[in-house]
């Protein structure tokens, strides 16, 4: 349905002569899977007829696409709710929530009326956006479906992408494992794949748009399965696209990862050599409670394979300090196997209670904060110094970038990324985005390289 002809009092369209397009703010909150679906809601109300803004004040329609992943999330999307209302002076506008929070936190968001929302859609629903809009705006009703769908992958809809020389892809949704301290499984419902044809449809039109790189995302990407095809057979299919220069994905869980995965990230050239390991605690019995499937001893033989089959391999991981019933000796095995596995980066959360997960249904957040926050720091510190060895040992070695960023002033920097999704930076030059440089390694700090061209461009 081409909607963009409609006007309502609602959006403070006044039924003027020429009928305008109704034009979208669209805001994202969170992980990479919500930056991917509002590539998918541009589209969808793209197709519709709605145009997109990015300033609050021209919107006549403002879309939160929500997380509820992080804490404070939500005090995050009331308080843009607020503001956005408050900067707009009374001047109408159609306000929704989308996202993990519009399934976790249905009933607060619509009992709230302050937030006053006219519009809530869950992860599954986004097709029926333009129906949901029209119900808001033509008939005033609240536009409301948060229905989790068991099959619903969006295989038909193609993301409306900003240029760039990655494309994310999703090729799998949901997740099944429960662990207890994330929500996901209760926001975005059970594990479905994509067909490995559409997959690569999708990955053949990036190409033709000028994209080099692709990251296939899933909640459990390495879970991936269709039509008894694998994980690691789709990365080998997308590799094989022409045009396609690298290959990432992004998350994988440890309890999946057969050696068939291992080789194809081993022998395939395409295929990056970096990996994000969400390892999350190094104790046994919190990782028993946290629900993750793997023991702190399998974790580190998990990565002693992969950096035998693969030896330049990069690895990051998420942690969680300070998780329900969490000792002092406990937090210490954390510390044991980050040190042991000299992480490349780390992402490292302090435990806060996720409604309507098993931990916050069932366990009390009993570490004090304080102590949280000297396990972080500790933690953190180690980190900084693991990762700045990491790359110091890179300094005098020529990595191949992909440039990013070619800026715009002489005298200025630029940067790219190697292969192990590490930024590197480099003086200004005549690059190009998605250009591939042999970059020499001068400087390296915890959480960047510096390098300088190796050979002259040709
Ligand atoms: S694997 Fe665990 S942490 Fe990751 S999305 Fe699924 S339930 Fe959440």
């Amino acid at each position: 349905m081409v909607e963009n002809e409609r006007k309502d009092e609602r959006t403070g369209d006044s039924g003027g002569k020429s009928p305008k397009k109704l034009r979208v703010l669209l805001r994202t909150f969170g992980c990479q899977m919500n930056e991917y679906d509002s590539e998918l809601v541009r589209s969808i109300l793209g197709s519709a007829g709605y145009g997109f803004v990015s300033d609050e004040l021209e919107a006549d329609v403002v879309l939160l696409n929500t997380c509820s992943v992080r804490e404070n999330a939500h005090r995050k999307v009331y308080g843009n709710i607020h503001e956005i209302r408050h900067r707009r002076k009374g001047r109408p506008v159609v306000i929704g929530i989308l996202g993990c929070m519009a399934t976790g936190l249905r009933k607060e968001l619509l009992e709230d009326k302050s937030l006053a929302l006219d519009l809530v859609a869950g992860p599954d629903s986004y097709k029926r956006l333009p129906e949901m809009l029209d119900e808001v705006l033509q008939h005033h009703l609240r536009g409301f479906d948060v229905t989790l769908s068991e099959f619903e992958t969006y295989a038909d809809v193609y993301p409306t992408r900003k240029d760039g020389v990655n494309a994310w892809v999703a090729v799998m949704r949901g997740c099944n494992n429960f662990c207890s301290f994330c929500i996901v499984p209760f926001t975005r419902g059970r594990e479905r794949s994509r067909s490995v044809a559409n997959i690569i449809d999708e990955v053949k039109r990036l190409v033709d748009e000028g994209f080099k790189q692709v990251t296939l995302l899933g909640q459990n990407v390495n879970s991936y399965h269709h039509d008894g095809r694998g994980f690691a057979s789709l990365l080998e299919d997308v590799s094989c696209v022409k045009g396609i220069e690298r290959v990432r994905f992004t998350s994988p869980h440890p309890k999946d990862f057969p050696e068939s995965l291992i080789q194809v990230l081993a022998d395939n050239p395409k295929v990056c050599k970096q990996v994000h390991l969400p390892l999350q605690a190094g104790n046994d019995r919190v990782l028993e409670v946290m629900n993750r499937h793997y023991t702190g001893k399998e974790f580190v033989e998990l990565v002693g394979r992969l950096r035998k089959a693969c030896p330049t391999l990069a690895l990051s991981t998420d942690v969680i300090v300070g998780f329900p019933t969490e000792t002092d000796a406990e937090f210490e095995d954390t510390m044991r196997v980050m040190k042991e596995v000299c992480f490349d980066n780390a992402f490292m959360f302090k435990y806060s209670v996720r409604p309507n997960t098993k931990a916050a249904r069932e366990m009390k957040d009993d570490v004090p904060e304080a102590k949280k926050t000297e396990r972080i720091v500790r933690l953190n510190m180690m980190q900084t110094d693991i990762s700045l060895q990491k790359n110091k040992a890179l300094v005098g070695q020529v990595q191949r970038v992909m440039m990013e960023e070619t800026g715009k002033i002489k005298g200025g920097s630029v940067f790219g990324r190697n292969d192990a999704n590490k930024v590197v930076t480099l003086p200004y030059g005549n690059f190009v985005p998605g250009q591939m440089v042999d970059v020499r390694i001068i400087r390296a700090t915890p959480h960047q390289l510096k390098g300088e061209l190796n050979s002259p461009l040709n």
